[in-house]
């Protein structure tokens, strides 16, 4: 018990966790590209947030939610999702009060939730999510889906199909509700425990249920495309329009509704097609009711959410080599007796922004060689007898074994030279 991690948690190695930072340079950046800033939010919050705004009908809320009394007694959850918590922050900090929209991303966000931990699937998993508050035109929404397909794309990610669909909004949906429930009353009992305890107050959830059983029985459904009012017409068909001037392909996929009950018309979805399955890497919707239903003025938004491991799990199986920077620039070594002098310079070095160490572990000379080696560094500076008697340093290509032998006070200057002809 001790030493195994609880069940659906990852741990990130050192050796591993250059892959995480590559992905987080590049989802920076493409958050920044758009205007985007950070937000941090706490890891948990009051559990009725997320029954509030999540939704009780969600799988997320009935089954899957982290949820504990603290010792003051109140309800506490860790975050099932990040936009809950975005809204939150954006209310209680009146920053509807500035100009709109208010654009804003957070980057390894945990996401806490009690799933049946499988391939792709955790029980606490990373996001990075989007969100934009206070805009209600289509562009935000295509804004979004090509902010995580450029992204996407540019990290390698193949065969990636972006579905889009609308699930309309509170004045059209009641009417496809009650067309879907009727469609479904003949079907009811052939659909899954989970969908038919949902049935009456969420019948749309039935569309995305993944069970075979399920999916059979809603092959042939009404779409909730024929039920759009106009409004919500018009903003998919400039969603669409969009997309169309960005030149990206994507499906119109009616099955796609999202688990989450605060969406109002966009909903999106990036899929990867690979051998064991599809995968969903991204998810994300329009969610207009969310804000005012926490509490706040009555303000569109829409946002999306990406998983870290999902991303890094398919460049995995893809073999897309993510570049290992070397851990030094230079590996120290040195006899015995010349210890402080070793350390001496390797501070020395430091202080010039030059990334060094020495051994730690009385290493013989030959042996710190060798552990030298392995750090990937591609220099080494050595301090022998000799040198030291002369105030000198050896260094060293670890590579083509060019050496050169300088007055300690200009190892670092040597080091930066050497550096670069060794890359
Ligand atoms: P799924 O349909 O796979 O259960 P979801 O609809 O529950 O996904 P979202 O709530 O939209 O997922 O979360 C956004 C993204 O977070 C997903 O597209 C996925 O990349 C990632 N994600 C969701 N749940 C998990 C999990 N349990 N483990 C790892 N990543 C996850
Ligand atoms: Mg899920």
């Amino acid at each position: 018990m001790l030493t195994q991690a609880p069940r659906g948690t990852r741990d990130v190695l050192p050796t591993e966790s250059y892959r995480w930072q590559y992905i987080e340079e590049k989802m920076r950046r493409a958050a920044a590209l758009a205007g985007y800033r950070e937000v941090r939010t706490p890891v948990f919050e009051h559990t009725e947030l997320f029954a509030r705004g999540v939704g009780d009908t969600t799988d997320i809320v009935q089954k899957e939610m982290y949820t504990f009394q603290d010792k003051g007694n109140r309800s506490i959850t860790l975050k099932p999702e990040g936009t809950a918590g975005a809204a939150r922050c954006f209310l209680e900090s009146n920053l509807y009060a500035d100009p709109l929209p208010c654009k804003m991303y957070y980057l390894d966000a945990p996401i806490f939730r009690y799933e049946a931990p499988q391939s792709g699937r955790l029980r606490e998993h990373h996001q990075f999510g989007l969100e934009c508050f206070g805009a209600q035109e289509a562009t935000a929404d295509a804004e979004l889906i090509l902010i995580a397909f450029r992204l996407l794309s540019e990290l390698g990610v193949q065969n990636l199909s972006v579905h889009i669909n609308s699930i309309g909004c509170p004045n059209c949906r009641p009417a496809y509700h009650a067309k879907l429930k009727e469609y479904l009353a003949d079907r009811v009992n052939c659909l899954c425990e989970d969908c038919r305890n949902r049935f009456e107050r969420n019948p749309l959830r039935a569309l995305d249920c993944k069970k075979p059983g399920c999916q059979e029985q809603v092959r042939n459904a009404p779409s909730m495309l024929d039920y759009l009012c106009d409004d919500c017409r018009a903003h998919f068909t400039q969603l669409q329009a969009c997309l169309d001037s960005a030149g990206i392909p994507y499906r119109i996929d009616s099955r796609i509704v999202r688990g989450l009950d605060y969406y109002t018309k966009t909903v999106f979805e990036l899929i990867t097609e690979r051998k064991d399955g599809n995968l969903t890497v991204c998810g994300g919707g329009r969610y207009d009711h969310l804000v005012e239903q926490i509490g706040g003025p009555d303000l569109p938004a829409v946002g999306f959410g990406m998983g870290l491991e999902r991303v890094l799990m398919l460049l995995d199986e893809e073999g897309i080599r993510i570049p290992q920077p070397p851990l030094y620039d230079v590996f120290v070594t040195y006899m015995g007796d010349h210890r402080i002098r070793a350390f001496q310079l390797v501070e020395d070095l430091r202080n010039q922004g030059i990334s060094a160490d020495l051994d730690h572990c009385g290493r013989s000379l030959k042996a710190q060689f060798k552990y030298a080696n392995k750090t990937g560094a591609l220099l080494s500076a050595t301090i022998g007898d000799e040198e030291a008697e002369q105030n000198s340093v050896r260094i060293k290509n670890m590579n083509t074994r060019e050496e050169k032998v300088v007055p300690v006070s200009e190892a670092g200057e040597t080091i930066r030279m050497m550096r670069k002809e060794a890359e």
